[in-house]
């Protein structure tokens, strides 16, 4: 399996060293790549959109013509895990936002923006995330919160009264930081997820 970073912005490293400890923990044998032009598209079974600032990640893809390449590969089937500006980017709906920017709009949750507040624009928090038998440290920055889910998208984390993990088919979108926290787990479900 070879999973393609989206590398235009953002937290690209960490997913690919997360990816390289959870190829090793699920016993698969695993490659991992940065992703930044459309023909790269062709080597890979799996997208990861890391965090970032979306706005900066959406018109960087639109400039390098990724935004189509990996919007029409999801529609087509290929798995995509969104961490935060990732989740943001993978939402079809952006609630209240005024400014129009560019997404991939392939995922069936609504998420609002910087959901969480000045005061506490970061913050950490032990969650229960469906599967997991212990608590995994969701790491908040700047991050967005998932208000609703449709169709087959589903919750599969809450925390303060709003959805922060969600799944549908093969995709993924936590609006925390699971590559930052030092914890494989949520890697390694989204390989067991998409094998
Ligand atoms: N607030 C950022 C956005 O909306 C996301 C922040 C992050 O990825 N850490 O794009």
């Amino acid at each position: 399996m070879r999973v393609g970073v989206v590398g235009v912005q953002g937290g690209v490293a960490e997913h690919i060293n997360m990816f390289k400890r959870a190829f090793i923990e699920v016993g698969i044998r695993g490659d991992v790549i940065i992703l930044k032009e459309p023909k790269e598209m062709e080597k890979i079974d799996a997208i990861v959109i890391p965090g970032g600032e979306s706005t900066t990640i959406g018109s960087l893809m639109m400039k390098t013509g990724l935004l189509n390449a990996v919007k029409k590969a999801v529609e087509g089937g290929i798995p995509i895990m969104g961490t935060c500006a990732g989740a943001v980017m993978m939402a079809k709906s952006i609630k209240a936002g005024k400014d129009t920017q560019p997404i991939l709009g392939v995922m069936d949750i609504e998420v609002s923006r910087n959901y969480f507040g000045r005061q506490r624009e970061s913050f950490e928090m032990d969650l229960m995330l469906e599967g997991m038998d212990r608590p995994f440290k969701g790491i908040f920055i700047r991050a967005p919160a998932i208000t609703r889910t449709w169709d087959d998208a589903r919750p599969i984390g809450m925390a303060k009264g709003v959805i922060v993990a969600a799944v549908q088919r093969k995709m993924l979108a936590t609006v925390f930081h699971p590559e930052l926290s030092g914890d494989p787990r949520l890697h390694t479900y989204f390989i067991k997820m998409i094998s």
